[in-house]
């Protein structure tokens, strides 16, 4: 999928998970910061990707990124893993602890909207024709459905037409269905 289609279902799933299960306090700082967490969480699967197009702006990344991509840079290996969640969680739970002092931003709940980001981004995947190499370094590749070719092509018509606009739309329905619970959440913010 996409990078704006992931941007936009990681968006959607902060805001309806966090209207449903509010968090007890959140100040301001946290609020914003949650959802850019969100966000970066669910690029970051995809790094192993734009790693592909910096070989490509490289002098003589030609030769060179042909034969660094076979090494390093095969797509969808082990960031869109069970192993790449449990590495990316222990990584970000000693980064973000260690950095911020909670009165500023919380970071259990910057980790939370984090992983929101990163899992969003691989159920998304799940329904893309490539599928997902969950039990990496094992080659098994998972899909919903099973079958391939009822999956949804990459950046196809399918995802911006229909799949893009549908995830707003949502989003809209559900904000529209939740109001109480949402103006409950504002009224948290310090
Ligand atoms: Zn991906």
């Amino acid at each position: 999928m996409t990078s704006r289609t992931h941007d936009a279902i990681a968006f959607t799933s902060l805001t309806t998970i966090a209207a449903l299960n509010p968090p007890e306090s959140i100040n301001l700082m946290t609020l914003v910061g949650g959802f850019v967490a969100a966000d970066v969480g669910s690029l970051l699967p995809d790094m192993d990707q734009a790693g592909n197009d910096l070989w490509d702006i490289l002098p003589a990344g030609e030769f060179l990124g042909k034969v660094f991509r076979r090494i390093f840079y095969k797509h969808r290996t082990l960031t869109h893993s069970f192993l790449g969640v449990f590495l990316i969680y222990t990584f970000f739970s000693w980064l973000l602890f260690k950095i911020f002092d909670p009165s500023f931003l919380d970071p259990g709940i910057l980790l939370t909207s984090l992983m929101i980001g990163y899992v969003s981004h691989l159920l998304a995947d799940c329904f893309t024709k490539e599928g997902l190499p969950l039990l990496f370094p094992f080659k098994w590749s998972f899909g919903i459905p099973p079958f391939e070719r009822l999956r949804i092509k990459t950046g196809g018509k399918l995802e911006k037409y229909v799949l893009y606009p549908g995830i707003w739309l949502f989003l809209f329905w559900f904000i529209y269905l939740h109001q109480e619970n949402l103006r409950r959440l504002f009224a948290l913010v310090k």
